[in-house]
């Protein structure tokens, strides 16, 4: 941490208001873009960036501003992950397993940014996971599990909604992705088959369109008790698990929030800091549950001032509030 300290008084002074970023978030770039991981308090992984030319990231790059990507590479678990924009603002997500050379990708919504990133490094593809059935989470299925042969990984529930699925998974099922656990979370409200994926070794979680940085996803076939549940489950793993959500929505989601809790000294914070990001077109993905915790509105239904904010009662039960803050947030 004194050699982080260190490497930071040496940078602008404006600088200096993101280095809680750097240990809370557990990634942050530098302005001259030389990166540090770190993740409790220790460095534990290793920064790179990518040179491949941003043209080849085709249009997502362009619309999603972002440049270069944190591969991070957690030593104790062997797990890297690694950023693939796709569509106008999805997030897929390339899982390599350093020892064996496995390599799965979570809700893929196109198959071209998938196989350029896996072609830059040689790699075939063994496993597809998706979070939910939506065209932007499983758009490149067929065409990835044709060419590398990959097996598709999602839930039970929505087996004839997920196109070319293998593996069905359920809730609380415990898979194996290359000697990494896997923990099955069904979390719906989005979808009423929406799974999360944890990896408690990596202390990192794939939560597709159900937690978003600052937001949840829109309710298309669920309560919001079904919601709040759901995020109430991701909400009871550790507060430093580095949460990687389906969408780049972060700075959007930021204004909304600000809007309805304005006082909030860390989502204030945490907004600067999206909007320093998004600025220098790098992604806002990972966050942290401890961040959203603390700025999240859906994650923040007792907060007094959001009540206030949108007139919800203080009586009123925490699914009620997450229900007024989602319609709230849908008419934004
Ligand atoms: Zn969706």
């Amino acid at each position: 941490m004194n050699l982080v300290l260190s490497i930071a008084m040496v940078y602008a002074n404006e600088m200096i208001s993101h280095i809680g970023f750097v240990v809370r978030s557990g990634l942050c770039v530098w302005p001259d873009m030389r990166q540090l991981c770190i993740r409790k308090g220790l460095v534990y992984g290793f920064m790179r960036l990518l040179s491949t030319p941003l043209k080849t990231l085709r249009g997502a790059s362009r619309s999603l501003r972002v440049t270069e990507f944190c591969s991070v590479s957690n030593m104790s678990s062997s797990l890297q992950i690694e950023l693939v924009p796709c569509l106008r603002d999805n997030y897929a997500y390339l899982l390599h397993d350093e020892d064996t050379g496995t390599v799965g990708v979570v809700d893929p919504s196109e198959a071209v940014p998938v196989i350029d990133a896996l072609s830059r490094k040689n790699r075939n593809l063994t496993y597809i996971l998706n979070t939910h059935h939506h065209h932007d989470h499983t758009g490149g299925n067929v065409e990835l599990k044709a060419r590398y042969g990959a097996k598709v990984i999602g839930s039970g529930i929505d087996k004839d909604r997920i196109p070319g699925i293998d593996i069905v998974l359920n809730d609380g099922d415990k898979w194996m992705f290359a000697g990494h656990e896997v923990h099955v979370i069904e979390t719906p409200g989005h979808t009423r088959g929406h799974i999360s994926f944890y990896f408690p070794g990596s202390g990192a979680i794939f939560t597709g369109d159900t937690l978003f940085s600052l937001s949840c996803g829109k309710l298309f076939e669920g309560t919001p008790e079904q919601m709040l549940s759901s995020l109430q489950r991701i909400m009871s793993l550790p507060d430093d698990t580095n949460i990687y959500c389906g969408h780049e929505y972060t700075l959007s989601n930021s204004k909304f929030a600000l809007s309805i809790e304005p006082k909030n000294e860390a989502l204030q914070a945490y907004s600067a800091h999206v909007a320093y990001l998004r600025n220098k077109g790098l992604p806002t993905i990972p966050t942290t549950l401890k961040m959203e915790k603390a700025s999240n509105p859906f994650l923040r239904t007792s907060s007094s001032e959001i009540r206030q904010a949108l007139d919800i009662p203080a009586t009123a039960t925490e699914a009620e509030a997450l229900g007024v803050i989602r319609r709230a947030k849908d008419n934004f």
